[in-house]
């Protein structure tokens, strides 16, 4: 009997295992493919502030530091917000998953690699381990298994509220002539629902990316938005995946299954970044965890644990439905409102790509920012 067996073996499963380890617990990680942090895919931009609250340096994985962003309309109208300090890393995310699964390995956690869940019940989890059929069981068992979650299919069974909450993501890695320090995020037909971005490893190579809604083509709109913006970049290779994009589950502790990260929609709706509050989420996983183990404090305790990381990923839900259901042309006028009543400068100082909560409060107490409040109150 394993005593935690967490599946998935992604940041947040992984940042899971070496808290508990540390903390002195048995635990196990199940990955499914040979090598943790491959296959690649995500665009590695993560806040600075959101790294320094966890305590996680990028180390090794640090390829860029970013300043700030370049916002475009479907229109052509933009807001540039850049800061003097860096504000975000862009990082390779096969080096940080890498340093990640060695601290958990080096604090005591059991990491292994082609072990796939097939299916799990109550405290069984049916694996296939290295091309072999194994039944192992497992007291508290953690999902951590990225957005198609296993677990959650089979434990908590599908929603199908949750269907359609995911948008279908492409990217690909240009060369090209880019601003190093600033990346780019263009709203319009090529990512209807969502935005294209470009991501800068350096002034030559870029991660270029759409998101399209379920149903989509996201590899035919990323050649569209390339032509179409005439970025001039030239692609080597694409990667293409899910990104859940919808309100953060509310149940998220059934029996001895608990869900974490991708698998709970631990990720900011408006961006698509789930690498900070995925880490964060395991953090709260971990201590209830430990509660329970100590405690014996139910695993429910979890979706206290997780309110205010819940809290904020709610508003990031709130502010996507409201750009989702704008018009080109409304979404226009709001990006010339903004600038006149001088956003950019606003966001310089106050801006935080996590906490949009902070951010409106913040808002509030601006009167040149007043202007803007219907709209900001819309979106809550
Ligand atoms: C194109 C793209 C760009 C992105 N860009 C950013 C970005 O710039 N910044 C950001 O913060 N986020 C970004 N994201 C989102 C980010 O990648 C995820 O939020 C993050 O990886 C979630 O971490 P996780 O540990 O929850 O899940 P994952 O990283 O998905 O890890 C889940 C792990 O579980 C394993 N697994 C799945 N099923 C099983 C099974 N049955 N048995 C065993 N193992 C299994 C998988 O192989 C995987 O290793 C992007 C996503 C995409 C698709």
């Amino acid at each position: 009997m394993d005593t935690i067996s967490i599946v998935g073996g992604g940041p947040a499963g992984l940042r899971c295992a070496e808290l508990l380890a540390e903390s002195g617990f048995d635990v196990s990680v199940f990955e499914e493919h040979p090598v943790i942090g491959k296959p690649e895919k995500c665009a590695g931009l993560v806040s600075r502030s959101g790294l320094e609250e966890l305590g996680i340096k990028p180390g090794g994985s640090l390829v860029n530091e970013i300043k700030g962003a370049k916002i475009f309309s479907p229109g052509g109208e933009s807001l540039t917000v850049e800061r003097k300090e860096t504000a975000a890393y862009v990082i390779d995310r096969f080096e940080f998953d890498q340093m990640l699964f060695k601290k958990a390995r080096e604090k005591g956690a059991a990491v292994y690699n082609e072990s796939k869940l097939i299916d799990l019940r109550g405290n069984g989890l049916f694996m296939e381990i290295k091309g072999h059929g194994e039944m192992r069981r497992s007291k508290i068992t953690v999902g951590a298994d990225g957005a198609n979650s296993m677990v959650r299919h089979s434990a908590f069974g599908e929603k199908p509220e949750q269907k359609d909450k995911f948008v279908h993501a492409c990217q690909t890695r240009a060369t090209g002539k880019f601003d190093r320090h600033l990346v780019e995020v263009h709203f319009g037909s090529f990512a209807p629902g969502f935005f294209a971005w470009v991501i800068p490893e350096s002034a030559t190579v870029a991660r270029i990316g759409t998101g399209v809604p379920m149903g989509g083509n996201p590899a035919e709109q990323l050649n569209a938005f390339i032509k179409q913006k005439n970025i001039g970049a030239k692609g080597s290779g694409k990667i293409s995946a899910l990104i859940p994009i919808g309100p953060p589950l509310k149940e998220t502790a059934t029996g001895n299954v608990m869900l974490l990260g991708d698998a709970a929609w631990h990720t900011k709706a408006t961006t698509g970044g789930g690498i900070v509050f995925g880490l964060k989420a395991a953090n709260a996983c971990a201590n209830t965890i430990i509660g329970n183990m100590k405690n014996r404090s139910p695993l429910s305790d979890y979706e206290k644990n997780l309110r205010g990381i819940n809290r904020e990923l709610a508003l990031h839900w709130r502010i996507c439905r409201y750009a989702r259901d704008m018009q080109p042309a409304q979404m226009d006028a709001l990006f010339r409102k903004a600038k006149k009543a001088g956003i950019e400068r606003f966001l310089q100082e106050h801006g935080d790509m996590d906490n949009p909560g902070k951010f409106m409060r913040k808002m509030m107490l601006k009167p040149s920012m007043w202007s803007l409040l219907p709209a900001a109150l819309r979106m809550i």
